[in-house]
């Protein structure tokens, strides 16, 4: 596989990062995945809007401009030949001489940038599309910025790795009582033919596909309610999903044990992964 390292395109195992790296050390960076169908690039603008509000936040320079990240990610798809998958970006602020708590100076250190293609024919046809999810709920101890995409991932990891512990395929993270979000996507349940999921706030990453979803749901005459839930809400549920660039709409049948509807998934999270998957096919670039 090409990768991209710095303005390099370089076989993987030729790439180079400092050890002294302040993402390596600090988790100090930020990510943006976008997917790719059909060798194309879903919701582009969003992810780069999204990168750039990110560094901002950090204080981090944007080091290119959005044609040049739009010409590298499409290097990389092209390079790899890449159809379906994705291609992940990584800015960290850079790699100065010594371990230091202060940021080091801008002028001198530079961000660094990363960049691969990860191929995934299943994409689309997911077989766990088909059968739904199940979620176990933990508590959500993570940092007070989640609305910042940092590369700081060792808790969703874990939450992860919980879910798989108790035979289930993900977490839901939940503070005071309610969910905030999925350890890599955003949660939503439906009742009454109403779609629920937490207002946007800097308790959970503002989701390029939840945009995206929430738009073509309100398109669709499907109401939605931007506020809280607690887990008694959601067992209750008549369907649930989540949301993320790399797993598009994905119904969610069971949280905590409990089944919803018939512990399949439901007809609306079907047809909004139905509607997701057609629109952003027609707008990739
Ligand atoms: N919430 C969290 C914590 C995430 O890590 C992600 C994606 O990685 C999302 C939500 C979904 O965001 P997006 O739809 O932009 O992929």
């Amino acid at each position: 596989r090409i990768v991209y390292v710095n303005g390099d395109y370089l076989p993987e195992g030729e790439a180079k990062i400092s050890i002294f790296d302040r993402g390596f050390l600090m988790a100090d960076g930020v990510y943006e995945v976008t997917t790719v169908i059909d060798g194309k690039l879903i919701d582009f603008d969003g992810h780069f809007l999204r990168l750039e509000r990110s560094l901002g936040e950090l204080g981090i320079e944007n080091p290119m401009a959005r044609d040049e990240w739009l010409d590298v990610h499409r290097q990389l798809v092209a390079q790899n030949d890449v159809g379906h998958g994705m291609v992940y970006l990584q800015v960290t602020r850079g790699a100065p001489g010594d371990r230091d708590f202060i940021f080091p100076d801008p002028e001198t250190t530079k961000p660094t940038v990363v960049l691969f293609s990860q191929a995934n024919p299943a994409l689309i046809d997911s077989p766990k599309a088909k059968k739904g999810i199940k979620v176990i709920t933990i508590d959500d101890i993570r940092w007070g910025r989640r609305d910042i995409k940092t590369v700081q991932l060792l808790y969703p990891s874990m939450g992860k790795m919980m879910a798989l512990k108790a035979g289930c395929d993900d977490a839901w993270m939940v503070q005071d009582g309610e969910v905030t979000e999925g350890t890599s996507n955003n949660a939503y349940i439906i009742k009454g033919g109403r779609i629920i999921t937490r207002a946007l706030s800097n308790d959970i990453l503002h989701g390029i596909t939840r945009a995206a979803v929430l738009r073509f749901a309100r398109e669709s005459q499907m109401p939605v309610e931007e506020r809280s839930f607690t887990v008694e809400e959601a067992m209750q549920a008549d369907e649930a999903f989540v949301t993320s660039a790399s797993t598009f709409v994905m119904p969610v049948v069971e949280i905590d044990g409990a089944k919803l509807g018939a512990g399949t998934p439901g007809p609306l999270a079907t047809r909004l992964r139905e509607i997701y998957i057609e629109e952003s096919r027609k707008t990739a670039i």
